[in-house]
């Protein structure tokens, strides 16, 4: 019987065959990698320097008593998500728990996305905003923001325009580092009240508007906020959604059960517990970040944009700039030739950044992140040597 099984159909030699067809969209993504070269100072992916002290030796002891055999403990994870609702003047039930932040932004597709229904976001922003849409089939549709990254009117009135069923907001944007104004959030969401309003806050921690609470009460919101910045767990994949009524009971459905771990369940909650060693990193980092921003700016042929991030976006003089977004204009390959000499420049000094130069709407653009004080110096002193090395 198994020989006939395998067997297959006969080939009739009149088709090519080049194995299974993936779905088109599928076929269309690019993996998602970055280079990674070892270096001196690590300053490309906006994680944090550390985990901060204390909660890693009392996460190695709480994994030590884990019966890892079993599958995940609900009574855990329901402690958990009542932990960090608490921390969020939320209830247990409003808490939607992933396997890191970028597992929430799937199950948003999962659940509201989808074939024959479009979601929009703001370039340029996070990636996986338009990785997430083409997995889960939803049309994505980028739309601009102007020339200091803020997002226009017009471009809200057009989502609504095109009956979006989702709508990325990322507060302060990744990778330019800006916030929307205060209020911005509950006005799109009260415009487009049959749109699943999606706050991305991963970067919130750092920055002046923390956020979230009063616009929950428009039910079609979904604050995003991860453990992998400030928390110092990226290693790890914690990721929580924060939403009311229907909407949390909905999107709970749409991750595959036990997604979250055990290990991260229990350094989740000695996260939430030991709070304000998280706020110290956050506040040395957000002081390392205006360090960084301010030996931008002191160099002339340089352009630092202001950041309420663990990042700073920067590049020679004109990067990021929307006219200079023709990439094939010779003015968008000068600064893309000036923006790759910069990071390699650095990375020469072992020091890594972010070339952003490829992604939409950041011609010349480079992003570096935050670390501690050492590394800030060791950032200022490689940048130098690197804009000398282009001057002369
Ligand atoms: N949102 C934004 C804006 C990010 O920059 C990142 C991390 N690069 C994430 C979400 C995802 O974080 P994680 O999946 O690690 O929680």
């Amino acid at each position: 019987v198994m020989g006939h099984l395998l067997a297959g159909r006969p080939r009739t030699g009149t088709q090519v065959s080049s194995g299974p067809d993936p779905r088109p969209n599928v076929k269309r993504l690019l993996p998602y990698r970055t280079p990674r070269p070892e270096v001196k100072t690590r300053l490309d992916a906006n994680e944090s320097p550390i985990v901060p002290p204390g909660i890693g030796k009392r996460i190695i002891e709480q994994v030590s008593q884990l019966e890892l055999n079993r599958y995940p403990s609900r009574a855990r994870l329901s402690e958990l998500a009542g932990a960090i609702g608490a921390m969020h003047g939320l209830s247990e039930s409003e808490v939607v728990l992933g396997n890191g932040s970028n597992e929430v932004l799937l199950a948003i597709h999962l659940a509201y996305g989808g074939p024959g229904r479009r979601a929009v976001y703001f370039e340029p922003t996070y990636t996986v905003y338009s990785a997430v849409s083409m997995l889960a089939g939803t049309k994505p549709v980028a739309l601009g923001r102007l020339d200091d990254f803020s997002i226009p009117e017009v471009a809200i009135e057009e989502a609504g325009r095109i009956g979006a069923s989702i709508v990325h907001l990322c507060s302060p944007n990744n990778p330019t580092g800006n916030e929307d104004p205060e209020g911005f959030a509950a006005m799109v969401a009260a415009a487009l009240p049959n749109t699943v309003v999606v706050v991305d806050e991963a970067y919130a921690p750092f920055g002046k508007d923390s956020g979230i609470t009063e616009l929950l009460a428009g039910e079609n919101v979904v604050v995003v906020r991860t453990f992998s910045k400030a928390a110092g767990l990226a290693g790890l994949r914690i990721g929580y959604g924060l939403a009311a009524g229907r909407l949390a009971e909905t999107l709970k459905k749409s991750f595959l059960p036990y997604n979250l771990d055990a290990v991260s369940i229990e350094a989740a909650s000695i996260c939430v517990e030991e709070a304000s060693a998280i706020r110290e990193v956050e506040e040395v980092l957000s002081k390392e970040r205006d360090r960084i921003f301010a030996s931008i700016e002191g160099h002339p042929s340089l352009i630092a944009y202001p950041s309420s991030a663990n990042f700073v976006l920067f590049g020679p003089q004109g990067a990021g700039r929307a006219q200079a977004d023709d990439d094939s204009s010779s003015e968008a390959r000068s600064l893309n030739d000036s923006a790759k000499k910069l990071w390699e420049g650095l990375l020469e000094s072992s020091v890594l950044v972010r070339d952003c130069t490829a992604w939409p709407g950041l011609t010349g653009c480079l992003r570096v992140s935050a670390g501690f004080p050492d590394q800030t110096d060791h950032f200022i002193e490689a940048l130098g040597e690197a804009v000398a090395r282009i001057v002369t």
